[in-house]
């Protein structure tokens, strides 16, 4: 990704692609202290473009990083490196961290907090599975407790279980891995979260050790409004057996059908695809 043409916005100026780099004493690279957000723009729009926005300054509050752009500035640097790139369908990324300075060891209140943000076209994050279903490994490693870490950041540092995992899965032949938390209840993937479907009703894990994503917050709406009901809850590994459809929602992943998640299946069913389909309308909208 680092040798490419075009823009990139860092700390107020777009800069050429090849030289949007950063020095090796950079806080974040050493101590994860970063934060971001992953985001699409549909024909011009960027979905849901002030939430991320707002959402990236909430993931730095809470990691008492305090970053130093408003959510308008936020979103003139996200239209001013769409603009520079001519994108109008993109994967946006916005990556906020502590830089390099006078603080090298953990404590950096004297380093600046830089931001970044890049855009470029994302096809399906998960590939062909949009079609047939994601087959998904169960990790080994649980999404922790939020007294272990502020689980409703965006955070960097929550991701290294997700690449060790992800990768352990890809080896099994998975196109993801799904967590359980740190009490043994099913989570999510480790860059979406996860909706079940048992006899026209929806289950969908409760957000207290999960990113409460903005997709499935929509897709929360969605259901609601076509009047069916959805069980935000506890739910045990044990019932995946009962449960008849499962997706997965994200602004990269959008909504992904899941075939197979360990041993249990899954069909790619109607309403499955409905969801999907209304979703695919939604951001255009
Ligand atoms: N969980 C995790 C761990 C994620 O990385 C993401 C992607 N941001 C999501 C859930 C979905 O969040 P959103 O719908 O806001 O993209």
């Amino acid at each position: 990704y680092a040798d490419r043409d075009g823009k990139i916005w860092m700390d107020g100026k777009l800069v050429e692609w090849r030289d949007a780099n950063v020095h090796i004493l950079t806080h974040a690279l050493h101590y994860a202290s970063s934060v971001f957000e992953g985001e699409r723009c549909y024909d011009g729009k960027v979905f849901k473009s002030r939430e991320h926005s707002k959402r990236l300054l909430i993931s730095g509050e809470l990691m008492d990083m305090n970053i130093p752009y408003s959510v308008d500035e936020i979103e003139a640097a996200k239209r001013a490196t769409l603009d520079a790139n001519g994108l109008t369908n993109a994967y946006l990324r916005v990556v906020a961290f502590r830089g390099a300075g006078p603080d090298m060891g953990v404590a950096a209140s004297r380093n600046p907090v830089r931001m970044a943000v890049t855009a470029w076209e994302w096809g399906n994050y998960y590939g062909d599975a949009k079609m047939k279903g994601a087959k998904l490994d169960i990790a080994k490693w649980k999404r922790p407790s939020p007294e272990t870490i502020p689980v409703a950041a965006k955070a960097a540092g929550l991701y290294m279980i997700c690449t060790m995992s992800k990768h352990a899965a890809e080896a099994k032949g998975c196109s993801d891995a799904m967590f359980l938390d740190y009490r043994g209840y099913v989570a999510e993937a480790t860059g979406a979260n996860i909706f079940f479907v048992k006899d026209g009703e929806v289950h969908t894990p409760l957000a207290d050790s999960i990113l409460n994503g903005l997709t499935r917050q929509t897709i929360i709406g969605v259901l609601k409004d076509r009047q069916i009901k959805v069980h935000e809850r506890h739910i045990m590994p044990e019932e995946l057996e009962g449960f008849e459809q499962c997706w997965l929602t994200g602004s990269a992943a959008e909504v992904t059908p899941v075939g197979q998640i360990g041993d249990y299946n899954f069909e790619v069913g109607a309403l499955t695809r409905e969801i999907s389909e209304a979703y695919e309308k939604l951001v255009r909208e």
